[in-house]
């Protein structure tokens, strides 16, 4: 399938129409962005990275019956994907404390959350991302409840395969945000499973392998993920 046109550019990827409506081509492009775009920076590679990471990840989970957008890995830096209903909601599973929950609350970083909290932002760029709840989700029919319940579920699920994936390489996962569309009234996950949409520790020393590496200019990013991927037994070449 060929890329048309240009359906939506985001900080880090642009998203193309297809000949066929039913399919898009996502294209992982070689920047890393945080503060809501504010911080933004050209990496060569990071494109390649995200892109075989992804795949990689999205596969193990569909393997473990998550259905996911993932259709074939189409170049170096693209993706095929199905064209879901995206829901405006991202979803954020915790197992230790880190981010914006340690602004908000002001506990200790890396304790251990158990069990594992789930949070809801809505997507909007203008607003930065605010934090909601199933009751605005409701109100505003962003979510109906059965789905959020779903979506819960499917969250956990996806935390259990992933951690344990993680872990038997060396890596925490410490929390990761999820965006997930529908096709037919089933649930699909969509967008990217990443070192940008997740925090990694290396068990070994505790030192971070993922996009808080860039938001904090605290090292090497592009050698972190890398590491990610080998681990995972990835070929980047
Ligand atoms: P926090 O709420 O602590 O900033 O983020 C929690 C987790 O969700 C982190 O793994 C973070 O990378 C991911 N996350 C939340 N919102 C976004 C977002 O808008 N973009 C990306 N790339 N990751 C996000």
């Amino acid at each position: 399938m060929q890329k048309q046109s240009e359906l939506y550019r985001g900080k880090s990827k642009t998203v193309y129409h297809t000949e066929k409506k039913d399919y898009l081509i996502i294209k992982f492009r070689d920047e890393i962005s945080a503060n809501n775009g504010i911080k933004v920076k050209q990496l060569s590679r990071k494109g390649t990275l995200n892109n075989k990471i992804n795949y990689f990840i999205m596969t193990k989970l569909q393997e473990n019956g998550i259905p996911t957008h993932i259709e074939e890995l189409i170049s170096k830096n693209e993706v095929l994907v199905k064209n879901l209903k995206m829901i405006p909601v991202e979803f954020v599973l915790r197992n230790l404390a880190e981010g914006s929950l340690v602004k908000r609350l002001n506990i200790q970083k890396g304790t251990i959350l158990n069990p594992p909290i789930f949070e809801l932002f809505l997507k909007n760029d203008v607003q930065c991302d605010p934090m909601i709840n199933e009751s605005y989700c409701e109100t505003f029919g962003w979510i109906n409840k059965n789905t959020l319940i779903d979506i819960h579920m499917i969250t956990l699920k996806i935390n259990k395969v992933l951690s344990k994936l993680f872990s038997d390489i060396g890596i925490i996962l410490v929390d990761f945000k999820l965006e997930f569309g529908m096709i037919d009234n089933q649930i699909v996950l969509g967008d990217e499973f990443s070192p940008d949409t997740a925090r990694l520790w290396n068990k070994e020393n505790m030192e971070k392998m993922d996009k808080d590496l860039f938001r904090e200019d605290s090292g090497e990013i592009i050698q972190a993920y890398e590491s990610v991927g080998y681990r995972l037994g990835i070929e980047f070449n």
